[in-house]
């Protein structure tokens, strides 16, 4: 029997949000809160204090006996390091208590996060600073609070600086812009995020059987199951009993964290879903899905399963992405991406709407280096997520509006409606109507941007980072213009037919998984960039460290470094695959098939003893074909093991990457190919490892 849930009631509530602050802070303390978090004002260290000590008194009684400054360094996931907030008194007791100092900085010992040679470990003090725009909440009895972490030098070393830096850009440079089309009433610009998170479900026992996915987080080797995704009969389907429960348990545990997951439903493939929130600021969605994204885990083993996030958990099935849909808000309400009904609104949509198109085909390479990981690189170009290369999906409508911008020409909506563009009313786009096309990898939905080549582990602050500081930049320079035009109407249509006519390239329609479009695209000169090492060396390039560093999001060094840290760990994942596969093929596979073939082996002597005229060609063919297979199986060992020797030697970060890629990559495929071969061969009492069918069709 189920228990009735009261939603609104649980709702938020392990949440120090909005409602609780009103509750249980003095008048002024929460309006000096509210500024801070609403403005960005600087925080008074009085008010600190007491703030720490209202969110203390509320965890208590919660049953939280520590807290923690919860960050996100760059290994990806997020870190806490748990304090109680017991404090001793003179009678040898203790009391509980947080003081503001407490609540606004820690200093954890940085020497141990990946910070690309920023921080020498003698100076291996960081500090940790609260974030008061994302609400503290508790988890496992722990009071957490969102905070950024930077170097004892004032280099960040997280997700989260940066990101708040370049919300700060866009919203500024917004505003420039928002004035000059009269609107004196906004204050504040938002970009808000709501990203589809897609995972896989697998039992828990099987999981443990599997180092492979143990150590990396997909399967290594694996031939293809019988059944697939073939029959298209996951998608939306009927989620099973057991999924259900999950997914009841995990919603329960996220709006408890105040996290508002809306949609779930059955994916492509087998053992697929997706989880989709309402959509939230660019900083509270990034943190409400590196929670969500744990939660989800955490959750998946109460229930005797394992919850696969990484993009790519199974060859030949569709691996995990996350969508990332993007707009940008006015503090009063307003989308600035909805295209609306009136002219002058209009005019405001399209020239935010070439400020995106310019910016995504300025800055392609960067949009590819946010997304770019050693698992995402299974994902685009595989031929089934959005290809690797960048371009923009705006639908029918829109395409028109631009055709007839780029031609000076009249816009025809339908035969009875001649509208000129500029002067006339556009038509109020239907929402249906953009979003049909689910290969583009930048797509037009209505009233937003969808960036779908998000791999399903990552942090997202990374995309939106570049997608912030990109569109701050073209609207900067737009306003930079407009400012100094007599006549802003012409002025402005100039500026939109410059930017959208001199881009329009990026600009593509059609299905992008096709291999017309992979040759169009080089025609039009769009970069292809295939693997993560590829992409990254266009990461530091003058133009994408000037816009960093004219916009404060990054220094040249935390770019540097930036760089450095994502390539190493690059070379590190595939290292860590590569001596998982040597394990598994050595100590596993080998003598696994060996076993079998001296089984067959006995019995077709055993059966030759009794009597010649007993047929053993089955046996023996086999046993033909798997000593050969097995021989060509050792050379591949081999090799592998030389490559790997051979990156020890390799010097220079990029170079490494590089080898790590072209060479040990490389041959780690042809070993997985000759493993997978054997597996279709052996009996599965001999095979060491639970099967695609096992893991696919388990839960
Ligand atoms: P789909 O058709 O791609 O499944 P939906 O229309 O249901 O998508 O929306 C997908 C996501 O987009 C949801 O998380 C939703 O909250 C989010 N979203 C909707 N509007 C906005 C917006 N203005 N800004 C950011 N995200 C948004
Ligand atoms: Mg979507």
């Amino acid at each position: 029997m189920s228990k009735v849930i009261n939603v609104p009631e649980i709702f938020g509530s392990m949440v120090f949000d909005d409602v609780t602050m009103k509750e249980r802070l003095p008048k002024q303390t929460y309006k000096a809160l509210k500024k801070t978090i609403q403005d960005g004002d600087a925080l008074d260290p009085n008010v600190a204090t007491i703030v720490a000590n209202a969110m203390k008194d509320w965890a208590v009684e919660k049953g939280a006996t520590h807290y923690t400054h919860w960050f996100q360094p760059m290994t990806g996931i997020t870190a806490e390091k748990h304090d109680s907030f017991i404090n001793p008194t003179d009678d040898g007791r203790v009391i509980m208590e947080f003081s503001g100092k407490e609540l606004i900085k820690g200093e954890p010992d940085a020497s141990s996060f990946p910070s690309g040679g920023i921080r020498a470990t003698f100076e291996a003090r960081g500090y940790t600073a609260w974030d008061p725009t994302s609400y503290a909440f508790i988890k496992d009895g722990t009071l957490c609070i969102p905070t950024a972490f930077c170097s004892y030098t004032g280099e960040v070393l997280d997700k989260k600086t940066p990101l708040l830096r370049s919300m700060e850009r866009i919203s500024a440079e917004a505003i420039r812009v928002l004035r000059l089309f009269g609107d004196t009433e906004t204050t504040r610009v938002v970009t808000t995020v709501g990203c589809e998170q897609e995972y896989f479900l697998i039992d828990k026992d099987l999981y443990e059987q599997r180092k492979d996915l143990i150590f990396t987080g997909r399967t290594l080797f694996g031939a293809k199951a019988p059944k697939g995704q073939e029959l298209e009969d996951h998608y939306f389907g009927a989620i099973r009993p057991r999924v259900v429960e999950y997914m009841a348990d995990l919603d329960q545990e996220l709006w408890k964290l105040g996290i508002l997951a809306k949609t779930k439903h059955n994916e492509v493939a087998p053992a697929q879903h997706e989880l989709a929130p309402i959509f939230s600021t660019s900083n509270i969605a990034t943190d409400h899905n590196q929670l969500t994204m744990e939660i989800m885990k955490k959750t998946a083993e109460k229930h005797g399963m394992v919850c696969l996030l990484h993009e790519k958990p199974f060859a030949g099935v569709n691996g995990s992405g996350k969508h990332n849909n993007w707009s940008i808000s006015t503090n009063t309400g307003k989308n600035l991406l909805d295209p609306g009904k009136s002219p002058a609104e209009n005019k405001q949509f399209l020239l935010f709407l070439a400020a995106v198109i310019k910016g995504v085909d300025e800055y392609q390479d960067l949009l590819r280096v946010s997304v770019a990981s050693a698992g995402n690189d299974h994902r685009l170009g595989a031929n089934e997520a959005p290809p690797a290369i960048i371009s923009m999906f705006i639908g029918d409508d829109l395409q028109a509006v631009v055709d007839s911008i780029i031609g000076g020409k009249e816009y025809s909506n339908d035969s009875s409606k001649k509208l000129q563009l500029g002067s006339n009313v556009l038509p109020d786009f239907i929402r249906d109507t953009t979003d049909r096309n689910r290969t583009s990898p930048f797509a037009f939905t209505g009233n937003k941007f969808e960036f779908r080549m998000l791999g399903s582990a990552l942090n997202i602050a990374c995309p939106n980072i570049m997608l912030n500081t990109i569109v701050a930049e073209e609207l900067a320079q737009f306003a930079d213009e407009l400012e100094k035009a007599d006549d802003f109407d012409t002025a402005v249509m100039d500026v939109i037919k410059k930017a959208i006519s001199e881009h329009q390239r990026i600009i593509f329609n059609g299905n992008n998984y096709s291999e017309e479009w992979v040759a169009e695209a080089e025609r039009r000169g769009l970069s292809n960039l295939r693997t993560t090492p590829e992409a990254f060396k266009r990461y530091l390039t003058p133009k994408n460290v000037e816009l960093f560093v004219k916009h404060r999001v990054y220094t040249e060094v935390e770019l540097n470094s930036r760089c450095e840290i994502l390539l190493e760990n690059y070379a590190k994942i595939i290292n860590i695959e590569a001596e998982t596969m040597l394990d598994m093929a050595k100590r596993d596979i080998l003598p696994a098939v060996s076993g079998y073939v001296r089984e067959l082996t006995d019995t077709a002597l055993a059966k030759k003893a009794l009597s010649d005229s007993i047929p053993c060609d089955a046996e023996t063919e086999i046993v033909d074909k798997l000593s050969k297979l097995l021989s060509c199986f050792a050379k591949k060992i081999a090799a592998l093991e030389e490559v790997l020797i051979k990156a020890k030697d390799v010097e220079g970060d990029q170079e490494i990457a590089d080898f790590y890629q072209q060479e040990v990559f490389a041959a780690m495929q042809e070993l997985r190919a000759v493993g997978d071969e054997m597996e279709t061969s052996v009996s599965s009492e001999y095979w060491p490892y639970p099967t695609y069918g096992d893991l696919l069709f388990s839960v």
